[in-house]
């Protein structure tokens, strides 16, 4: 008996009348099967569960997973289609999404003739989408180390120090107070650099007059937190402030629109609306968010070629952003659960605007 989300993987086996699926992706592996290595292949059959793993990890596997059964290989591609054969299974689907084409090239090939090869794209892409109570608890963990580390570096934060210096510090206090990991390379984008939606903390020194753009987040029990901040170093000019305000204005009335059954597009269209109607709908070039979950960016993106629903249990990020060259940028950002009736926040910075005082 393996754990309950395995229900939508019979749901598949079934649609797409398979014998088999295997799971090379290590995120859906996770969610599927409890396994936390970094090698494995979870292959669920239509009457029986095998984790497949290196013997660097069995021992780990015996811990955490609770499959049918769990098997050692030396070569992974041979073990799989024996398994595959001794169970008679034929027609065998697999996550098309996290194997490589000479991986896929690979498995066929050691298959020979007698396996049909199902690609599960679309079908597995909403498989993490619903986040359970207990994946709640651990994002909301994650979103409180966010909180009391930011607690903690903002009072710090003045003229001279370097991007790189925060992001440092701020990677350091998540980690002392129980983050597993950064959740990615933390964005610190201070002055002109703001006008950099990726722009990775630089050696560039803060200086008083600029806004700040803080990105970033942590990991507990795999879940992520992600979180933008922007705040001002000093007094900034008028221009830099009133951009703020239409960021804000623009992630306040998204959020305000998220509702179950809501088209995700709509969203998206919100909060450029309100970008656009101020003039700088050319400065807002990508899409308001993401899902969030074992993945930093996971399903669903939150953007216009996004036609899908909002559900109750969704997980997903408001970022609004203008980036403007050579004078700076504002980016705000919040991961929120749809709800049954709207939205809670899980991230817990206020976003007002704020200011340190040189
Ligand atoms: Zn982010
Ligand atoms: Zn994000």
């Amino acid at each position: 008996m393996i754990a309950p989300p395995t229900l939508k993987i019979r749901r598949i086996l079934e649609a797409e009348k398979l014998d088999a699926i295997l799971i090379f992706g290590l995120p859906n592996m996770r969610y599927l099967s409890g396994f936390t290595g970094t090698d494995g292949v979870l292959l669920i059959g239509v009457d029986n569960s095998v984790f497949l793993t290196d013997s660097r990890y069995l021992l780990q596997a015996q811990a955490q997973v609770s499959t049918d059964q769990i098997t050692c290989y030396k070569n992974k591609f041979k073990t799989i289609i024996a398994q595959l054969r001794n169970c008679g299974y034929k027609r065998v689907g697999f996550d098309a999404a996290a194997i490589d084409f000479a991986k896929y090239d690979e498995l066929v090939t050691t298959g020979g003739s007698s396996f049909t090869w199902i690609p599960l794209a679309t079908q597995l892409q909403t498989l993490r989408a619903i986040k359970s109570d207990v994946e709640l608890l651990a994002l909301n963990k994650a979103a409180a180390l966010n909180n009391d580390a930011f607690d903690l570096i903002y009072p710090t934060i003045q003229p001279g120090m370097t991007e790189r210096d925060v992001a440092l510090e701020l990677e350091f206090t998540l980690r002392r107070l129980g983050g597993e990991d950064k959740a990615f390379d933390f964005i610190v984008a201070s002055g002109k650099r703001g006008a950099l939606p990726h722009g990775v903390a630089s050696e560039k020194k803060l200086v008083a007059g600029e806004l700040i753009t803080i990105d970033f987040g942590t990991r507990v029990d795999g879940y992520h937190s992600d979180e933008t901040v922007t705040f001002a170093l000093g007094e900034v000019d008028g221009k830099l402030r009133q951009i703020f305000d239409i960021v804000l204005e623009a992630h306040d009335t998204a959020l305000a629109a998220i509702h179950p059954g809501g088209l995700i597009c709509d969203l998206d269209t919100v909060a450029r609306d309100i970008i656009t109607a101020k003039g700088y709908g050319d400065y807002f070039g990508h899409g308001l968010g993401h899902g969030v979950g074992l993945e930093v960016h996971e399903y669903p993106p939150v953007s216009q070629r996004t036609d899908q629903r909002l559900e109750a249990g969704m997980v997903i990020t408001i970022e609004p952003g203008i980036y403007v060259p050579e004078l700076g940028g504002v980016r705000i950002e919040d991961t929120v659960v749809v709800t049954g009736n709207g939205h809670e926040s899980i991230t817990t910075i206020p976003k007002q605007f704020k200011q340190i005082n040189t």
